[in-house]
């Protein structure tokens, strides 16, 4: 076996373990509990789980996805994010190989995965994970400019002029529909989302992001609409999928323009 397939398997795994902390996380942290304590447990019948419980999706396959004790049904949702960490954890790898680049692709996907998680379940995106996730980042662009020669100005400066522009752009979107729909059209958790999305992918791209975003949300809320079920379309996923598409796909505004313009 070669090395990059080692490396490739262990990456995996580790975005397999990776996922499983981030479902705690996103469920969790906006109820104000403890990522650490208590334990995992049933939420049905409080079963304390045990190691051998706990293991990322191959625990869901042996219980069958329901609750060794009360056989109360485990949410297909926690392998399923295990899983999408692990191959969005891989395909960084094969992306951007063992580089700096590599690790601010998972940082930010983890970032998008937790809120995701917790914007899907609650309509909250927690503050905590946009600060913890952005000092995070920050400190790796200040790493790679350093690393690159890039200078304080080009490697992280211009990055973060580019997260407040995108930040800044949504927020004049949601001013306007606000006015538009007399109603609250956009969470304040997504605005400061795509802070985020333009210090990674840039000012350009995040723009383009929203609009991927939308276009993937559109048939879900005329959906919603149609069904007249008054459910609230939880923004934050959207974008995350659009971000997630950008940056592992490496789209730039020309390849897009290109698109469009033949
Ligand atoms: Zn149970």
């Amino acid at each position: 076996m070669s090395l990059e397939t080692l490396n490739g398997i262990m990456i995996f795994i580790l975005g397999l373990i990776f996922g499983s902390f981030y479902n705690v996380v996103g469920y969790r942290l906006p109820n104000n509990m403890s990522i650490v304590f208590p334990q995992s447990h049933c939420p049905n019948c409080n079963h304390k789980l045990k190691f051998y419980e706990l293991i990322p999706v191959l625990s869901y396959i042996f219980l069958l996805g329901r609750c060794k004790v009360c056989k109360k049904r485990i949410s297909f949702s926690y392998p399923f994010f295990e899983i999408v960490t692990g191959v969005l954890f891989l395909i960084s790898y094969v992306q951007f190989g063992l580089s700096l680049k590599f690790f601010i692709s998972i940082t930010f996907i983890s970032i998008l995965i937790i809120i995701s998680i917790s914007d899907i379940r609650y309509y909250i995106i927690p503050d905590e994970v946009l600060i913890i996730g952005s000092i995070l980042l920050i400190i790796e662009f200040i790493t790679n400019s350093y690393i690159n020669n890039l200078g304080f100005i080009n490697g992280v400066l211009i990055k973060i002029l580019n997260g407040l522009g995108s930040f800044a752009i949504l927020y004049l979107f949601k001013v306007f529909g606000d006015t538009v729909f007399q109603k609250e059209s956009l969470g304040g958790g997504d605005i400061k989302l795509l802070f985020i999305i333009g210090l990674v992918l840039g000012f350009d791209m995040s723009i383009v992001a929203i609009f991927i975003a939308s276009f993937i949300a559109l048939p879900l809320s005329i959906i919603s609409l149609i069904k007249n079920d008054n459910n609230i379309l939880p923004f934050g996923p959207y974008l995350s999928i659009a971000a997630t598409i950008i940056l592992l796909c490496n789209l730039n505004l020309d390849m897009i323009l290109q698109f469009f313009i033949k």
